[in-house]
């Protein structure tokens, strides 16, 4: 059975439920949220053409039931009574209430479900609920936690791996924006399901994803030997890559998949990755290019020169990292322009500067440093040979290029320099989120100026390449 979806809805009426379940034709299984009808008429919802979970939550669950327990527990027999072929009951329910399902459940399947709105507990309390669960004797088991963290996630797809050697059937992700991994990868570890709204606005629960954004994971085709990758950073919500590269697998038929890891503890996230065998490379954003570095066990000359790496793979166990940022950026710039013996001006000094930087001197090119951190540019500048100064001096020095590597520009219309002052060839690292090329104020007015403007969505997209060289051994033409 190809990976299982299931949509869940809820709405106020009986027959905008109906409606809804219409819409749902991309589901396997649906979820009827009883709780949110007034006066669901099961038998007529119990018609729908797919099969049904059907779902009583109570406001302590996360539900909007308002009767009592009694009446709540009396929907859920009605449920099994009538024949539905899933029905999900809590296991703060108590042992009575769902013994009393049990009993009468037919063909039926009980799913005892355990939420936690909150946070994933550690690996034994986690084990301890799945054990009092499987007691109960059900036909699957659901635990549902919420992650705080990247890397509580790792807790779930171990317990889904020990449900799964045990051959018992389970539901089990994490949800909230840093639970998204987990409702993606659930069925590679041999979860029995994931939820999908069918758009953003109709999710039933934090984090819950709209079957579109699952689709774009290509979540069909994930299975047992999926390579994971990621972007490893803080924030990583916005960025263009998971679509990019995803896309290009699909195309492809590559057995990868590419998703958010939005960690602040970089070591421990780094640590849980090693352990799990389908996670295979990571791309790293700001602000961990230059921490990563220390939880590798090998880093290539070139990154270890710039001092940052912006892409680690894990071959026969072994963390290895690279720095493809300063590829991405000659190949941008090369198009344009020669390097070789053209006076370039940087302007910034974090990692993104390091690598250009690294890149200009490689090709031979005449450079300057300039940063609002004088010490900062003069650090770069002593290792590479090169002059430096703080951003003032912009005005007094002749330039063939100018690369913006400042984070200014990141928010739609900043200038990272006077306008007056650009001339020749101009590039930005940043790129703009809205402009369909990534051009940014910089390059917009760089162009109004008759310069060439060279773009930082090239400079992503080949960086990229080159690090789908690395984790697929095939350079994918991303562009
Ligand atoms: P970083 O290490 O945080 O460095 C930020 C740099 O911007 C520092 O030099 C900092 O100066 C300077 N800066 C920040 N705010 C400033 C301000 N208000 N005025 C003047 N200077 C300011 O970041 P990074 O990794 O180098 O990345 C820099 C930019 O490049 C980011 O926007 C990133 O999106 C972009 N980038 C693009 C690509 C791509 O593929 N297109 C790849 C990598 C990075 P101080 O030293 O004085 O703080």
């Amino acid at each position: 059975m190809a990976n299982r979806i299931c949509i869940s809805v809820g709405a106020e009426t009986n027959e905008k439920v109906i409606s809804e379940i219409k819409k749902c034709s991309n589901a396997d299984i649906i979820e009827l949220r009883l709780d949110y009808i007034k006066n669901p008429n099961l038998k007529s919802l119990l018609k729908a053409k797919k099969p049904l979970i059907i779902t009583n939550r109570k406001k302590s669950e996360g539900g909007f039931f308002p009767g009592s327990e009694k009446e709540r527990l009396k929907l859920l027999k009605e449920a099994v009574k009538l024949g539905a072929d899933y029905v999900d009951i809590e296991l703060s329910s108590g042992k009575k209430a769902i013994g009393d399902l049990i009993k009468i459940k037919g063909k039926t399947k009980l799913i005892v479900s355990w939420h936690n709105f909150k946070e994933t507990p550690d690996a034994g309390k986690l084990s301890r609920i799945y054990s009092d669960i499987k007691k109960l004797n059900p036909d699957l088991v659901k635990i549902v936690t919420y992650a705080n963290n990247i890397t509580d996630n790792f807790r779930v797809f171990k317990l889904i791996k020990k449900a799964k050697r045990e051959r018992t059937e389970i539901i089990s992700f994490c949800m909230g924006e840093k639970g998204e991994i987990s409702r993606v990868l659930t069925t590679i570890y041999g979860g029995f399901l994931t939820f999908a709204a069918l758009s953003k606005e109709k999710a039933t629960a934090p984090g819950q994803l709209s079957i579109d954004e699952l689709d774009s994971y290509n979540f069909k085709h994930l299975d047992s030997k999926t390579k994971v990758l990621g972007l490893l950073g803080n924030p990583v919500k916005h960025s263009r890559m998971p679509a990019i590269f995803n896309s290009a697998f699909r195309k492809n038929r590559m057995n990868y998949v590419y998703l958010r890891f939005p960690a602040e503890d970089v070591g421990q996230f780094v640590r849980n990755f090693r352990k799990d065998d389908n996670f295979y490379g990571f791309g790293i954003t700001i602000p961990h290019k230059e921490e990563v570095m220390k939880y590798l066990d090998y880093v290539d000359l070139t990154a270890k020169k710039i001092g940052a790496v912006n892409t680690a793979v894990k071959r026969k166990g072994i963390l290895i990292g690279y720095n493809t940022d300063y590829v991405g950026a000659m190949k941008a710039l090369e198009e344009k322009t020669e390097i070789k013996n053209r006076k370039v001006v940087i302007i910034g000094a974090g990692g993104a500067a390091k690598a250009v930087a690294y890149g200009i001197k490689s090709r031979g090119g005449n450079l300057t440093i300039l940063n609002r951190t004088v010490s900062k540019a003069e650090e770069i500048a002593k290792s590479l040979k090169c002059r430096f100064g703080g951003l003032d001096e912009l005005r007094n020095i002749d330039y063939d290029i100018l690369i913006n590597c400042t984070s200014v520009g990141l928010k739609e219309g900043e200038m990272p320099v006077d306008t007056a002052l650009l001339k020749n060839v101009v590039m930005d690292a940043v790129y703009s989120k809205t402009d369909k090329d990534g051009k940014t104020k910089l390059l917009k007015e760089a162009e109004k100026r008759g310069c060439v403007a060279v773009s930082g969505l090239k400079m992503l997209i080949y960086q990229a390449e080159e690090q789908s060289r690395i984790w697929t051994g095939k350079r994918i033409l991303l562009g």
